[in-house]
């Protein structure tokens, strides 16, 4: 499929005549007066190629993984057996993705060069007029994401390669400790470390320590519904700096950890709590605030040294531009497929390069094969990564993705072959269809009183 197609016998003159002036065509100013066809098509065939075009974009829906919904775009060609994968995982609001995509960037993509991905990026942005939000942004990043696997698999090169190549021979991860005691979570802690792990990040009882707390007032009222959960501010304060001061004692000073806080404290304490922890050396101190309190960090800053990494909620250039000018936080830690693919997520990891902060892209179960693909080719290719959020997948993951990343001795790989790496198997995809109504309950988190914990 990567093989050179045979020209027609029009555009067999035209290389001809190309090939043969070699540059000297283009300086003398002859393609600019010619009429645009004919100038998109020599695009193509001056490389040797026939002119490629986008025959249909879908979306392939498939939960082969603890019922998380994986939205996947396919973007075929005409040329036979040429197709791109992109990741649009929106894992809360699934059926509306596939429905941009269905509905919406299927017919705007029809007939276009998929090799133009700068062009269609920034005209399927605003083709809806209304921008920025994630059911919108997550369609994007899945066009945007196969079109450059198409166009590394054109190259017949992985992706990587076009981005500027190998940076570092793999990907350092980071692994998840957690338990609902200190003891649990120190194992939990070695064993990763055991495994070849150097950074860890350490949650006990989950995000805001939920899964310690005691029986709270709202659920003996019968306030909220039976499956909400309780955060008691006091204890998840309490607790944070005991387990670092655990882990540190059981595991060692070489070992990097890290800890998210997941904006689930309001400012302030957020400030005692991240200087709480400067004994302890953390690697990182995850999302102290919530993309609605970005005023805070600038005191933070100067409260503190502990490295701060911000923004997997982030939408809108907005959120991160003035920020990272101002160097607020030091990891950057975008949800690739949420701002819209790999094609923004270069500008903000060169914006990054500027001001030296580093990449720590947002890599969690909800993020499909295709995705932490992507991340990774990103990862290899530029010079300010900072550390990749390591996954599992399980053995129907690995069936419906075949050449999946992998993670040995707590840094990923990806499959060395043309494009992302990752195919689909799309009978084995539909062996785990997405639930009819997914899931809404995750972030149901309230205080004592009943009131609702933003996540
Ligand atoms: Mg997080």
């Amino acid at each position: 499929m990567n093989k050179p197609t045979q020209p027609s016998a029009f555009s067999r003159r035209a290389l001809i005549k190309t090939l043969g002036m070699g540059g000297l065509a283009s300086s003398m100013g002859l393609l600019a007066g010619m009429p645009p066809a004919r100038a998109a098509e020599l695009e193509n065939t001056s490389r040797g190629m026939a002119p490629l075009k986008i025959t249909r974009v879908r979306a392939i829906a498939t939960a082969p993984q603890n019922n998380i919904e994986l939205i996947v775009v396919k973007v075929e060609t005409n040329e036979p057996g040429l197709y791109g994968l992109g990741c649009a995982t929106f894992r809360q609001r699934a059926h509306s993705v596939v429905v941009a995509v269905n509905k919406y960037l299927d017919d705007f993509c029809r007939g276009k060069d998929p090799d133009r991905i700068e062009d269609i990026w920034q005209t399927a942005y605003v083709n809806s007029y209304w921008r920025n939000g994630p059911v919108l942004n997550n369609a994007l990043s899945g066009l945007d994401q196969a079109l450059w696997d198409i166009k590394a698999k054109r190259a017949n090169m992985p992706l990587y390669q076009l981005l500027g190549g190998k940076c570092r021979f793999a990907i350092d991860c980071y692994a998840h400790a957690s338990g609902n005691s200190t003891e649990e979570l120190v194992d939990s802690a070695q064993r990763h470390i055991d495994n070849g792990f150097r950074h860890v990040r350490i949650q006990l009882g989950g995000y805001g320590a939920a899964g310690i707390a005691p029986q709270p007032a709202f659920k003996a009222a019968g306030f909220g519904q039976a499956k909400d959960n309780y955060m008691n501010q006091y204890l998840y304060m309490k607790s944070v700096p005991e387990i670092f001061e655990a882990v540190r004692k059981a595991c060692g000073d070489e070992v990097e950890l890290l800890h998210d806080i997941h904006e689930r404290l309001p400012p302030r304490d957020a400030f005692r709590l991240v200087m709480a922890l400067e004994p302890y050396r953390p690697f990182f101190i995850e999302d102290p605030f919530a993309p609605e309190d970005m005023g805070y960090f600038k005191l933070l800053r100067q409260k503190t040294a502990v490295p701060i990494a911000m923004g997997e909620l982030f939408n809108n250039p907005h959120e991160w531009v003035e920020p990272m000018s101002q160097r607020l936080f030091d990891f950057i830690r975008i949800h690739i497929s949420q701002i819209g693919g790999i094609t923004p997520a270069m500008k903000v990891a060169r914006l990054a390069e500027w001001f030296n902060i580093r990449t720590a892209w947002h890599g969690p179960g909800d993020v499909s094969p295709v995705g932490h693909a992507a991340n990774a080719h990103i990862d290899f290719a530029i010079w300010n990564f900072g550390i990749q959020e390591s996954v599992n997948f399980n053995e129907q993951t690995r069936e419906v993705f075949p050449g999946a990343p992998y993670v040995e001795n707590g840094f990923m790989y990806v499959n060395e072959a043309p494009g992302l790496g990752v195919d689909i198997d799309e009978k084995a995809a539909a062996k785990y269809p997405i639930r009819e109504k997914a899931n809404n309950d995750w972030t149901q988190l309230r205080k004592n009183d009943g009131t609702p914990v933003r996540p």
